[in-house]
């Protein structure tokens, strides 16, 4: 079978290694071409354009060696990490994502992608969740989920756009048509397929071309128009003819399937000794392919009336099977040696071959379920640890004493509420609330009790906001009060009536005698003004003071003067 490129191959391939199988790359059956790294590693210091043409170079080429891949993807991240270019960094995550699901990987490709994934989703960066999307349908359809497989194709084209490139687009409306066809949506598949091919054409990538010919072939093929496939065969062949760019094993393999299903056995078994023959030169040739081919040369032979050689054809499959772990692969071996004995008139074997056929069908489907439920608890962890940093995050950002956002908060948020007001036109008042003489709390009384009365200012304060912005505790006795969308007056009442709250609670039960009050000082950037936090919050401080010096327990506000 050469279906629709690399997922359509060796679907439970993944699956069964996960119970600790290595797969090897090479069968060993022919010494591997010795091709030259045709990129080199990115370096630190690489600038982010040149980073984003190697990552879309190494993100399109099928004919690459997986783990030299893998190490550029790693060698690109710390690149991208040393700009500092986030979403670059996350692409070449997602590109060592790609080859660990080739090499087997897949718990561990599962959960960069899903983390990847989700990082993107937060920032709404489309690049990235176009890429995420386009390799999650992929691991879907190795785990025999068409539906979602089809759902994350979908979106891949979505987030793309329609002003990428046109041979990024004609992969992933090609990948969306893959998706259609193995969802059995045929009309739909053979639509998207000839907007592929129309885009490859437009891009003037030969190879994209004849993928897109030879998945469209095969999906025709699936849908039992074999006639039409063989029409797709005949435009391959005429694109060969054109273009002199030779066959690859999948693009033999499908068209002997097809000569198969047509009756053309003689046919069938010439292409697809062909396809064993270019094996050895394939780059990208994954571990099932030969067991593919050998099968199909059975199924020609068992046609063409050559038991014995089909049976040769067929033994060398099953070894290959049993060495690589190809459950896939040798569940239709099973099926084509139960139609072999069948077809030799040796029915109790026939008959018996059948049923281990039917067990191992079972047994592949089960393993199939089992590791779809790996995936959804890989991703369910990736979920929890996101949480997890999530709440890290707010930790880190939140003053334990009070409970009131930190600085750290201050700095992160400030500057989002004075764009925002700025781009609404409304003002914003910047106030610092320092308690007095708090000194005398602590010497008189203990440090403890002055923890106390901090966490009471900073929940008096919280309490009786009653509007948008918020208060902050900044450090010490000192907090940060921001109110959007009040006038000047209308903010300088407002902190008045905090600044009054505080000196009116009942401190008896805690500081006895001691009054508890606090000084406000306030500025007020006019709708449209534009300024930094440092000015204002210096502003502020500069009021502060001036409340200090006129004998505490008061505010002073003004408006911000821009200059
Ligand atoms: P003023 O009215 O001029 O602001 O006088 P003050 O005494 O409030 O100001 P000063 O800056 O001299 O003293 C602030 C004190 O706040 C000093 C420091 O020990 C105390 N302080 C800072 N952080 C904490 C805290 O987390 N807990 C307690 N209990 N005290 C703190
Ligand atoms: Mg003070
Ligand atoms: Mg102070």
């Amino acid at each position: 079978m050469a279906g629709p490129s690399t997922p359509a191959r060796g679907k439970l391939r993944e699956i069964l290694l996960r119970f600790g199988r290595a797969l090897p790359m090479d069968t060993g059956m022919s010494p591997r071409s010795p091709v030259p790294a045709c990129a080199p590693a990115a370096a630190p210091g690489w600038s982010a354009e040149r980073l984003a043409a190697q990552l879309d170079v190494l993100e399109n080429q099928r004919d690459r060696d997986v783990e030299e891949v893998l190490a550029e993807g790693v060698a690109l991240q710390r690149a991208a990490e040393a700009i500092p270019d986030p979403a670059l960094a996350r692409r070449a995550e997602l590109l060592q994502a790609d080859m660990l699901d080739r090499l087997g990987e897949t718990q561990r490709a599962v959960r960069m992608l899903w983390a990847v994934h989700g990082w993107a989703a937060e920032r709404d960066c489309r690049p990235v969740l176009a890429r995420s999307h386009l390799l999650l349908s992929r691991t879907h359809h190795n785990l025999g989920d068409m539906s979602a497989c089809l759902e994350h194709a979908v979106s891949a084209v979505e987030y793309l756009g329609e002003d990428a490139p046109p041979d990024r687009r004609a992969h992933y409306v090609a990948k969306l048509a893959d998706a259609l066809g193995w969802a059995g949506s045929f009309d739909a598949a053979r639509e998207r397929y000839r907007q592929a091919e129309r885009l490859a054409v437009a891009a003037g990538n030969p190879e994209r071309q004849i993928m897109v010919l030879n998945n469209l072939a095969y999906t025709e093929y699936e849908a039992g128009e074999f006639n039409a496939a063989w029409t797709v065969v005949e435009r391959m062949f005429a694109f060969r003819d054109r273009t002199g760019r030779e066959f690859d094993g999948n693009d033999l393999d499908t068209i002997s399937r097809i000569q198969l299903a047509l009756g053309r056995h003689a046919d069938a078994e010439k292409t697809v000794l062909q396809a064993i023959a270019t094996y050895g030169h394939m780059r990208n040739r994954e571990a099932d392919c030969m067991a593919e081919y050998l099968l199909t040369l059975a199924t020609a032979r068992r046609g063409l009336g050559a038991l014995y050689g089909a049976q040769a054809s067929l033994d060398h499959s099953l070894a290959l099977c049993e060495e690589r772990a190809l459950g896939d692969v040798r569940v239709r071996v099973l099926q084509e040696q139960a139609e072999l004995y069948a077809a030799a008139g040796d029915y109790r074997r026939a008959f018996a071959t059948y049923k281990a056929f039917h067990r191992a069908e079972e047994a592949q489907r089960s393993a199939q379920q089992e590791a779809q439920a790996r995936t959804r608890q890989a991703i369910f962890e990736t979920t929890e640890a996101r949480q997890h940093a999530e709440r890290f995050r707010e930790q880190a950002r939140t003053d334990p004493l009070t409970g009131l956002p930190n600085r750290r908060y201050v700095d992160e948020e400030l500057p989002f509420v004075l764009a925002r007001a700025e781009a609404a036109g409304v003002p914003v008042t910047v106030a610092l609330a320092d308690l007095d003489h708090f000194k005398r709390i602590n010497d008189t009384l203990s440090h403890d009790v002055g923890d106390r009365v901090l966490a009471t200012v900073g929940e008096l304060l919280r309490a009786g906001l009653r509007t948008d912005g918020f208060v902050a505790r900044l450090g010490g006795e000192e907090f940060l009060v921001v109110l959007p969308g009040l006038g000047a007056s209308q903010a300088e009442y407002r902190l008045d009536v905090l600044r009054n709250g505080i000196r009116a609670h009942d401190w008896v039960p805690l500081t006895g005698e001691l009054p508890v009050t606090v000084s406000i000082g306030a500025v007020c950037l006019a709708p449209g003004d534009r300024a930094g936090q440092a000015e204002l919050l210096g502003a502020a401080d500069h009021n502060l003071y001036a409340a200090k010096r006129c004998g505490r327990d008061r505010v002073v506000a003004d408006t911000f003067v821009v200059r």
